[in-house]
């Protein structure tokens, strides 16, 4: 393996646990270039991460700082002044053939009085009050309408799961890679050579080298299939600060005249960040549109980052599989990154070759891969392309900018009858879709003819007393700094 940041000892720490004694795996990694160091906000599939790698939640959580995530909070993205939150859940308490939001669309319609539909949402009311609990495991629940993520101090967690996985046998070596070598039969990768001029052979090597795709990219040439037409943010300043307001249990994403910033309050710290279109904004005024509204005294210097939006055309290549920003990347606006780790871990574990891997094996990674990304893609375009703002050239160019037909498509859809194309599993299912549609002013003209079939005075009534159900279990949980001073204290 190359490389330990997140990518590399997440893969590290669940192939020697979940294939043990099938394969022997070294990791390379070099000190002196270091890691990306931001990362900060999950996506709820992590605690499926952890459970399979068997991770004690609350000692996980200590010890990478880590505060409850219920959802990302969207700030001046419509309109300026508009605020909406996608939550981690549903909205509404049932779980029927309908989705709710037709019922609240048919209300809507006709007039009658509903309120915003994030008022009907036990996630969004739990984020915008500061408070936690654990949802419920009861389907019939209202507290099962909920999930949660974890947003983590990125220097903490690879080295927490680099314990992990040297105790599990992975054996790391320091070093900066010089050379790669390859079969001139095959182009397989058969070492890596280090400065010291020591050679690490194997037979399957995962490219966790970042943003610099040594093996996939450098060495195997792989083409970068570049989205920054859609996607046109290329650089993030971030900076730290002390947290000097409430401790949010979700991750705020404000729009700003040339991208938008980030606000992610951990236990002992809040990360900042402005991502923002060099073709639109200077380095210099980013740093200062961002030190200008922190919510906080810095704790550092203000670091530049620079990426392309897009992915490598295969990320499974040869004996090279990609996984990290070696393989691609999509901004953080839905803190996708880990999640994307994440799956290729999966997919990996699951195709994982016993001696040479089959063409067959690599397309299918290839294909699982390629349908993450452009669910992704599609779901950030969404929210640069749906807003009515035009007070700066790089609002004008996202507004009117051509989209990817297949998202012209689900717009079109949900725009007619509130329909939203169905996934049956992975991320961003149903009601992300409605939040982020709804949050940014795109209204259905119609909605599911089952949803006229309740009575319409029972169905108002029914609405009321869902707000008021909502407000008693908000009411019955635990201001969210609490909650993690008892489960999860920094030691
Ligand atoms: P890196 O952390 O860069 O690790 C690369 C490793 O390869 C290092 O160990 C390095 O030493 C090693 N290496 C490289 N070259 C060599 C060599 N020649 N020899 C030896 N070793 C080498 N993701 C989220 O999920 N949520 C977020 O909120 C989020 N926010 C982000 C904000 C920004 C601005 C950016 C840029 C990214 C963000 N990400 C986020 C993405 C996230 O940071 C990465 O996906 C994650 O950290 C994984 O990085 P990595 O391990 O692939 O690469």
């Amino acid at each position: 393996m190359v490389g330990g940041g997140t990518a590399g000892w997440m893969t590290a720490a669940a192939l020697s646990r979940l294939l043990p004694h099938q394969c022997e795996i070294t990791l390379v990694e070099s000190e002196a270039i270091g890691i990306v160091g931001v990362g900060e906000a999950t996506l709820p599939h992590i605690r499926g991460f952890n459970e399979r790698l068997g991770i004690p939640e609350a000692e996980f959580m200590a010890a990478t700082r880590a505060t409850i995530k219920l959802g990302i909070e969207f700030n001046d993205w419509g309109r300026i002044g508009d605020s909406y939150v996608h939550p981690f859940g549903t909205f509404g308490n049932a779980r029927g053939a309908v989705d709710f939001h037709h019922y609240w669309t048919r209300l809507r319609q006709a007039g009658l009085p509903v309120d915003d539909l994030q008022e009907y949402s036990l996630g969004v009311r739990l984020a915008r009050a500061n408070r936690f609990d654990f949802p419920s495991q009861d389907g019939e629940s209202l507290r099962s309408t909920y999930g949660y993520a974890y947003q983590f101090d990125a220097m903490q967690f690879a080295p927490y799961l680099r314990g992990i996985a040297e105790r599990a046998g992975v054996k790391r070596i320091e070093g900066r890679i010089v050379a790669v070598e390859r079969s001139p039969e095959s182009g397989d990768v058969t070492a890596v050579q280090l400065d010291n001029g020591r050679n690490v052979g194997g037979e399957l090597f995962v490219d966790c080298s970042g943003f610099g795709s040594l093996l996939l990219g450098r060495t195997l040439s792989e083409s970068f299939e570049d989205w920054s037409q859609w996607l046109p943010c290329d650089s993030a300043v971030a900076v730290p600060c002390r947290t000097e307001t409430a401790l949010s249990p979700f991750t705020s994403a404000t729009a700003m005249g040339a991208g938008w910033r980030w606000r992610i309050p951990l236990q002992h710290r809040t990360g900042n960040g402005y991502v923002y279109s060099s073709a639109h904004l200077d380095d210099d005024s980013a740093r200062a549109a961002l030190l200008a509204v922190v919510e906080g005294e810095p704790m550092a210097e203000p670091r530049v980052l620079r990426f392309r939006a897009g992915r490598r055309a295969r990320s499974w290549s040869h004996n090279v599989v990609g996984v990290g920003l070696a393989s691609g990347f999509l901004e953080p606006l839905e803190s996708t990154s880990i999640y994307l780790i994440q799956q290729a871990i999966t997919f990996l574990v699951e195709l994982f070759p016993a001696g040479a891997a089959s063409p067959s094996d690599r397309d299918e990674f290839n294909r699982l891969i390629d349908l993450e990304y452009d669910r992704i893609r599609d779901f950030l375009i969404l929210h640069y392309h749906a807003t009515t703002r035009s007070d700066s050239s790089f609002w004008d160019y996202v507004r009117t900018m051509a989209i990817p037909d297949s998202l012209a498509e689900k717009i079109e859809l949900f725009r007619r009858r509130g329909r939203v194309v169905k996934y049956r599993e992975g991320v961003f299912l149903d009601a992300s879709w409605v939040a982020v549609y709804l949050g940014q002013g795109i209204m259905p003209e119609g909605h599911d003819r089952r949803a006229d079939l309740p009575d319409e005075a029972a169905l108002v009534a029914a609405m009321t007393a869902l707000r008021q159900q909502i407000a008693a279990e908000v009411a019955a949980t635990t201001e969210h700094r609490r909650f993690l001073d008892h489960y999860c204290p920094m030691r």
